[in-house]
């Protein structure tokens, strides 16, 4: 055994070592830089590993690093992924929207179009109702000129017409001052027949009595007239002579007041014939 304590303390002292420690010592020392050089070879090969790690290293740390500005644009596309999101919904809300709209629009212009149906086939009616109602205004106007051209001939004759009236009106006048004359006239005449009718009748008054006086102081004689002046009458139809004497009512000779005085005609009494 080496008393390495005393050595230590002692360093310059000679010592008294058994040769087997020598040897042992030598094995160790053999063993020693035997290990060492294992563990040199094995440290050079861990040097190489760690070389070879670091660089790993460096690359996964760049990889790291691109992978840390991937997850920053990451972040940033999410953010912006989100707002589009967003936006999506807002789009996909007004799209709804126009949807709608379009709907309505489509069933507002299926609508008008049926109205545009219904008043294009209003218009072909009332156009057929105004040409016939020209037609009928051109018939119309015909007969309107028509009726005028008669007014205008009826309107002439009215104006004739009263051209006439105006002539028998003046006429009518005259008529009716020579009527209010004559009117008096006639009076008048009527008063003076009156009053000689009056003196006609006391006069008649008067011949009676003279005649009834007469007769009276006259004696009775026969009626000669109707065997003398009578008998010589023969009738022209029959030759009979019993003939009277009458009245003939279609020949007025005169006026005794209102009474008038008429003609006298022969008739005879065997066949009626009559004859002046
Ligand atoms: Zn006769």
């Amino acid at each position: 055994m080496i008393e390495w304590n005393k050595v230590t303390e002692k360093p310059d002292k000679t010592y008294k070592v058994l040769g087997q420690n020598l040897l042992d010592q030598r094995n160790k020392i053999n063993d020693l830089e035997s290990n060492l050089q294992t563990t040199s070879s094995e440290l050079n090969a861990a040097r190489t590993r760690q070389d070879q790690a670091n660089s790993k290293i460096a690359t996964y740390e760049k990889a790291i690093g691109l992978l840390e500005e991937k997850a920053t644009k990451y972040d940033a596309l999410t953010k912006e992924f989100a707002t589009l999101q967003e936006q999506h919904a807002t789009v996909s809300q007004q799209f709804s929207q126009a949807q709608g709209q379009i709907a309505q629009l489509t069933q507002t212009i299926e609508d008008t179009t049926g109205k545009i149906t219904d008043l294009s086939n209003a218009n072909i009616d009332l156009t057929k109702k105004l040409e016939f109602s020209n037609a009928q205004a051109g018939e119309f106007n015909t007969k309107m000129i028509e009726a005028q051209k008669q007014v205008d001939e009826l309107s002439k004759q009215v104006t004739g017409l009263k051209q006439l009236n105006e002539q028998n009106t003046a006429q009518i006048q005259q008529f009716s001052s020579k009527t209010q004359e004559l009117e008096q006239s006639i009076g008048q005449k009527n008063q003076i027949l009156a009053e000689k009718e009056n003196a006609l009748q006391e006069k008649t008054l008067a011949a009676e009595e003279f005649e009834a006086k007469v007769k009276e102081l006259e004696p009775p004689i026969p009626d000669v007239s109707s065997y003398e002046l009578d008998a010589r009458i023969i009738c022209p139809m029959c030759n009979g002579v019993d003939i009277k004497d009458i009245e003939d009512k279609t020949k007025v000779l005169s006026y005794v007041g209102h009474m008038p005085m008429y003609a006298r005609k022969h008739q005879c009494k065997k066949c009626g014939y009559e004859w002046q």
